[in-house]
């Protein structure tokens, strides 16, 4: 059973290894960015709000994150494990994030984090595509589909997030320096701190994250 929180900057690969770990493991992949990229789908007010921070490449205001994740960690699947992605993104959230699973009598087991430089996540982010139906991830070069904007296991159509983008790319960068970099220290403190290397190709980054966990 796993608990598991992955950090890394805007475009690290992280969705894709949580992708596969979710896989390997059988326990839930929760991504925020695309928890709140369907709200904005459904259209709810909670999306609407998040929409006009993400736009921008700005976090979401600490509050309506945390909410929405305890939400998710509350419901049945997520009992025996999940795999954080995305969250937390400031101390407060860590904060929060250990508050709530210590009500629990539970705690994070792990938190992998992804080194990348900053050329090579730009060049992942500039040619990242999306599902718009199930949320797979995808690059035009690196990770293409079989069919040229198709999605592979859902057969739905592959779009580029607003916010990948070069200007809204810079502010991204710069929060996460500000505000999530920081937790590199917070989780050195709790013990639970991993580091890979997540400049090679996802099979790297993957071996790796298996070798920690114990495949
Ligand atoms: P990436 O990892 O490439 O930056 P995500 O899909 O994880 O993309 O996040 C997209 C956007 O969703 C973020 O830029 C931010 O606006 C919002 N978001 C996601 N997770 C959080 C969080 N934990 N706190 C605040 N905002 C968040
Ligand atoms: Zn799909």
């Amino acid at each position: 059973m796993f608990r598991l929180v992955l950090l890394g900057p805007p475009a690290a690969g992280k969705g894709t290894l949580a992708g596969k770990l979710s896989l390997k493991y059988q326990i839930p992949h929760i991504s925020t960015g695309e928890l709140f990229r369907n709200k904005i789908k459904e259209g709810t007010p909670l999306g609407k709000k998040a929409k006009e921070y993400m736009d921008k490449g700005e976090l979401v205001p600490d509050q309506l994150v945390i909410e929405m994740v305890e939400e998710r960690l509350s419901a049945e699947d997520c009992q025996k494990g999940f795999l954080l992605d995305g969250y937390p993104r400031t101390v407060y959230q860590a904060e929060q994030l250990d508050r709530y699973l210590a009500e629990k009598g539970v705690a994070i087991d792990k938190t992998i984090d992804m080194s990348v430089d900053q050329d090579v996540t730009l060049a992942r982010m500039l040619g990242r595509r999306v599902c718009k139906t199930c949320g797979a991830i995808y690059h035009v070069t690196n990770m293409p589909p079989k069919e040229e904007g198709v999605c592979d296991v859902c057969g739905g159509p592959l779009y580029q997030r607003v916010d990948d983008n070069e200007e809204t790319v810079k502010v991204r960068f710069r929060i996460y320096r500000e505000e999530t970099n920081p937790l590199v220290d917070y989780y050195k403190k709790t013990g639970t701190l991993v580091q890979i290397d997540g400049n090679g190709e996802w099979q790297r980054a993957y071996t790796a994250a298996l070798a920690i966990l114990g495949a």
